[in-house]
């Protein structure tokens, strides 16, 4: 929907199945667009009355019907332009949920006029009618894939527009530096003495504040994606104990991603608020033939892109090569030493690693002592001075972050310039390019390329 001298013009009608396919109570199947309640009227036949204007978001009761053959019996509901997700008219039918009533209604709409959707058309209609802006969005993405109850509450926060507020205020300061350098530029041609210090201090504000915003990228990335860990060790030393263990203590999270073609599973646990997810199988979910036969070699090559390595040793062996070998790879990561097994007599002490520098959690998967200890440790790794609150804002998306680094960039040469009176031009050409760059973030100054590619990672849809 967009104006068009003043008249109201929506986009064609699209439909498509907003529910994941499979035996459920419910399955909706929506519309949005120009001629969809027409679309509606010809397949639904009400149980009371007829459909008007005045059953603007009101539910229905009655049957979708494929000339005189019933297709299924719904709950339906018409909403009205501009008071509805994407702002144009739409229709929602809420079918019963098993596979065939949600593709029969679907199909039907097709035939009756409607298009499939592509993905995400849903939420780029709310966009492009102005209902969200980008980072608005994003948020909605975030929102239905978060794991965790940190990963929502940041998503909902964006959604709510917090980052929005905050870049749209950015970018106003950003116009009066602007027109100060602009007025300069123009008040220098006669007289070289226009003082550019008020364009300097909000400058400055704004640059720091973009600082602080774009230092809460790393936490705000574990946040949203989890912190990706690989448990490694010899054979037997107790990985896959110690991993049940944790899932004991902690909040399985149910993922889609089990027995799809990903060729890394991983089980995912919510500490805290936070996803740990366990990389990969070997020396966690197989025999321990299987254990023995892939041994460290598989767990090692996991290691690549981990943000966190639980290395496991068990105290109650001698340390052998093996176990040296495991502390080779990971000296230079970021790692915690698990000394696991606790509770059967010790046969070395911690300082027989030689390592001073890496934390170390001693621990039994047996007893579960030093479990909690554990769960800390990682908290305090990547969450050093307390976990983030719900409505702090945080960066979370690398698409975000990567825009911020370039208008901090830019802001930052342009103020270094106003304060070494070096050419005023250049300094505007500097401040435009990070008022550009944070409008990208909220999507007023992003081109197609950049929404087509943001809004195909969508799942259909939504
Ligand atoms: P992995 O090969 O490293 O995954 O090791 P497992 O988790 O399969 O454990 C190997 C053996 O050590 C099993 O018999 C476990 O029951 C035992 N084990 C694991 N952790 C502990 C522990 O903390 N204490 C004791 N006593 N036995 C343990």
């Amino acid at each position: 929907m967009f104006l068009f001298f003043g008249v109201l013009i929506m986009e064609r009608c699209i439909a498509t199945v907003s529910t994941m396919t499979g035996e459920a109570g419910i399955g909706i199947v929506r519309m949005s667009g120009k001629g969809c309640w027409d679309v509606g009227k010809k397949v639904f036949v009400p149980a009371f009355g007829q459909v008007t204007e005045a059953d603007h978001r009101k539910m229905k009761y009655g049957h979708i019907m494929e000339d005189d053959q019933l297709v299924d019996e719904v709950m339906i509901c018409f909403m009205k332009a501009p008071n509805t997700y994407t702002r144009e008219d739409m229709v929602e039918i809420y079918t019963h949920g098993g596979p065939m009533s949600v593709k029969k209604v679907y199909r039907l709409l097709l035939e009756k006029g409607a298009v499939p959707a592509e993905r995400g058309e849903f939420t780029k209609r709310a966009f492009l009618n102005g209902r969200i802006d980008l980072s608005q969005a994003e948020a909605v993405k975030d929102l239905v894939s978060a794991k965790t109850d940190m990963a929502y509450k940041a998503s909902l926060n964006q959604l709510e527009g917090g980052l929005q507020k905050e870049i749209t205020g950015h970018r106003q300061k950003l116009l009066n530096v602007l027109s100060t350098i602009e007025y300069a530029i123009n008040f220098t041609e006669d007289d070289d003495t226009y003082d550019v210090a008020p364009a300097i201090v909000e400058g400055r504000q704004v640059l720091e504040a973009l600082l602080k915003m774009r230092s809460s990228a790393n936490r705000g990335k574990i946040v949203k994606e989890g912190i990706r860990t690989v448990i490694v060790g010899k054979p037997n030393v107790g990985k896959s104990s110690i991993l049940n263990a944790l899932l004991r203590e902690n909040r399985a999270i149910v993922t889609d991603v089990a027995g799809t073609t990903r060729d890394v599973i991983e089980e995912m646990l919510d500490l805290g608020g936070i996803a740990l997810r366990l990389m990969d199988t070997a020396g966690i979910r197989e025999t321990e033939d299987v254990v023995e036969a892939i041994g460290v070699e598989r767990s090692l090559q996991s290691l690549q892109g981990a943000d966190l390595v639980l290395a496991v040793f068990d105290v109650s062996q001698a340390l052998d090569e093996e176990d040296r070998e495991v502390l080779d790879h990971i000296r230079d990561k970021n790692a915690i030493i698990l000394l696991n097994k606790e509770d059967l007599a010790p046969v070395w002490e911690p300082q027989d690693l030689g390592l001073d520098h890496i934390d170390l959690v001693t621990l039994s998967a047996e007893t579960g002592t030093g479990l909690e200890d554990l769960e800390q440790k990682i908290l305090d790794r990547f969450f050093d001075g307390g976990l983030p609150s719900a409505e702090s804002l945080m960066i979370t998306n690398e698409r975000h972050a990567h825009l911020l680094d370039e208008a901090i960039e830019a802001l930052d040469r342009a103020i270094l310039d106003l304060e070494a009176a070096i050419s005023l031009e250049l300094c505007e050409v500097d401040v435009r390019s990070a008022w550009l760059k944070l409008g990208e973030i909220t999507g007023e100054t992003a081109d197609d390329d950049v929404l087509n590619k943001i809004f195909s990672d969508f799942c259909i849809g939504k």
